[in-house]
């Protein structure tokens, strides 16, 4: 990795951690700040691109390992935290994160996630939620409103409430749950630095505007506000106090004490027994 030198610092910079790859998602598409926020993320930690890997699934937002460049793998729709799971559970030694949107982490993926909070193992997972299929042109996805009518599948609005990420992942045992701004991506990488160094899965929910299917969130720079409260280690108290706000309050809502899944008494163990099974 290069390094460079700030006075008497040395260190990675953000630009490091791009790749030569130029992101094709549509101007003003929030991904790009928070891209940004990633790369600052990456170079505040100082992560070593040999130790760190990028999960994703498919969308706009899933796009993230051809735009980084630590060790990337893209996946297929919806199994980014399967083969993610996989991945720290046979090399329990490198930085996982895990990137995607809300169509692929709560439908297409959504059984997964459900799984992934209550397994528990240590990885960082960032959804960017804008609310509707961005690739795809435009369909209503599980967050969407019930009374959006754009899309022409379903002009009368989905008819059906969209579902809550943050309170879900409580509900289901994840151990730090925060949510951020795309607007923001200084406040995004912190929030990144704190799910990587806090033990367990860690939820990340950004809201990142579709400026093309769905340009009204332009308008969330006025609409989201501090959560306001210091996080709390009591699952209970952020699921009540998650349940009070209006899905716009940005901040860390839990940084829980769950023990983390424990690869070296499970997947450790059966690899060995694997080989011992080829050795016979
Ligand atoms: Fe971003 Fe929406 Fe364009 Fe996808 S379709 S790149 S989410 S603005
Ligand atoms: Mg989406």
């Amino acid at each position: 990795m290069d390094t460079h030198l700030t006075d008497d610092v040395v260190g990675p910079l953000p630009g490091d951690y791009k790749s030569d790859v130029k992101p094709i998602w549509c101007p003003g598409c929030g991904d790009y700040s928070v891209l940004a926020g990633i790369t600052r993320a990456m170079a505040t930690m100082g992560l070593e691109r040999h130790d760190t890997v990028v999960v994703s699934g498919i969308g706009c937002s899933s796009r993230i390992p051809a735009y980084t460049s630590v060790y990337g793998y893209h996946t297929v729709h919806g199994r980014s935290l399967a083969v993610a799971s996989g991945v720290k559970l046979a090399r329990p030694e490198l930085n996982v994160l895990i990137f995607g949107g809300d169509g692929d982490g709560f439908s297409i993926g959504g059984n997964h996630f459900l799984h992934a909070c209550r397994r528990n193992v240590d990885m960082t997972y960032i959804v960017m939620d804008n609310q509707v299929y961005g690739m795809t042109k435009g369909q209503a996805s599980p967050t969407t409103e019930a009374d959006w009518c754009e899309s022409k599948l379903t002009p009368e609005g989905p008819g059906v409430n969209p579902i809550q990420p943050v309170a879900l992942a409580l509900a289901c045992g994840a151990n730090f749950v925060a949510r951020g701004f795309s607007n923001n991506p200084n406040e995004v990488a912190r929030l990144i630095v704190e799910g990587v160094r806090h033990p367990g899965f860690s939820v990340i929910h950004i809201l990142s505007p579709c400026v093309t299917f769905r340009p009204e969130q332009r308008n969330w720079k006025s609409t989201v506000h501090p959560y306001g409260r210091e996080p709390t280690d009591d699952p209970n108290e952020a699921m009540r106090a998650v349940l009070e706000d209006d899905g716009f309050g940005l901040g860390i809502f839990l940084a829980g004490n769950r023990r983390p899944f424990q690869p070296e008494s499970a997947a450790t163990r059966s690899i060995a027994q694997i080989e011992e099974g080829f050795a016979v």
